[in-house]
């Protein structure tokens, strides 16, 4: 059964990986393109996207994919919007795979924001020194708020649209001694974060907590109702009970 997997998180990888290891199914990741070189996953992949919801419709039929797995970052909005309405369109079985997001523990000190606008405003009046882990693309937004001093980590060099701001390119996952010593060493007053829910990322909140640090907390965007499984070892279930399925009445 062919099985396209759209990518970007290290959940997507692991997915293609475990089915590049069963010989009942055929698995293409694919990438968007975002960053300058992709970490050769070691499966089949494609980079770029697909035009639009027609265009991922007509790329399903043509090559025959049987199954699409949205396994996207949750902030991939226009991504996932465009798979819900192609998988309908093209009646191919789709399936989110999308983990928990975070919640806050006892110590944490979250201010939850819904839009990058509001994380900005969310930085206040005075002067503070900011670690941004939002991502390259919606930097800009803190542009409303050139008064604090930004540490941007982004998986790419990139020359920031901010007055007082440096880059530091990272790729996770991270570890929790290594995020504190960031955190310390820069004398980080105040964190940004996307509630991506990925473990992997993770470290840098628990380091926060433990440091008595504020985090602005950016909640997930709404996404289209779909069949969603937390964890790679489900999604492989649900793929399982489409192999079974006669052809034309998968769900
Ligand atoms: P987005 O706004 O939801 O998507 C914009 C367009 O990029 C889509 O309409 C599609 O183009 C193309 N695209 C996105 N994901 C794709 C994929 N896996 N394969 C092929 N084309 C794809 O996405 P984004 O927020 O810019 O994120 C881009 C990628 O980075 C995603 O794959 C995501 O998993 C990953 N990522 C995102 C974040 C984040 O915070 N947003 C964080 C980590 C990783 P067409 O319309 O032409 O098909």
């Amino acid at each position: 059964m062919q099985v396209l997997i759209l990518g970007g998180t290290s959940e997507a990888r692991r997915l293609a990986a475990r089915l590049a290891d069963d010989a009942r199914f055929g698995a293409m990741l694919s990438f968007a393109g975002r960053t300058e070189s992709v970490a050769d996953p070691g499966v089949p992949y494609r980079v770029g996207g697909f035009g639009g919801t027609d265009g991922l419709c007509e790329h399903l039929r043509r090559e025959g994919y049987r199954a699409l797995v949205d396994a996207t970052h949750p902030f991939a909005a226009q991504m996932s919007r465009n798979a819900a309405r192609a998988a309908g369109l093209c009646a191919v079985p789709l399936v989110r795979l999308e983990g928990p997001p975070w919640s806050p523990l006892e110590g944490d000190r979250w201010l939850e924001v819904a839009t990058m606008a509001e994380a900005a405003a969310a930085l206040g009046p005075a002067p503070r020194r900011v670690l941004s882990t939002v991502g390259r693309l919606e930097v800009g937004a803190f542009a409303a708020a050139p008064w604090h001093e930004y540490l941007i980590r982004a998986v790419d060099p990139f020359e920031p649209p901010l007055p007082r701001a440096r880059v530091i390119a990272a790729r996770g996952p991270f570890e929790l001694a290594a995020e504190r010593a960031l955190l310390e060493r820069e004398r980080i007053e105040v964190l940004v974060s996307k509630n991506s829910g990925t473990p992997s990322t993770y470290a840098k909140i628990a380091a926060a907590r433990e440091l008595g640090i504020p985090v602005v907390m950016v909640s997930r965007p709404h996404l289209p109702a779909v069949t969603t499984v937390p964890e790679v070892s489900l999604a492989l279930a649900w793929l399982e009970t489409q192999l079974l399925a006669p052809a034309g009445r998968r769900t």
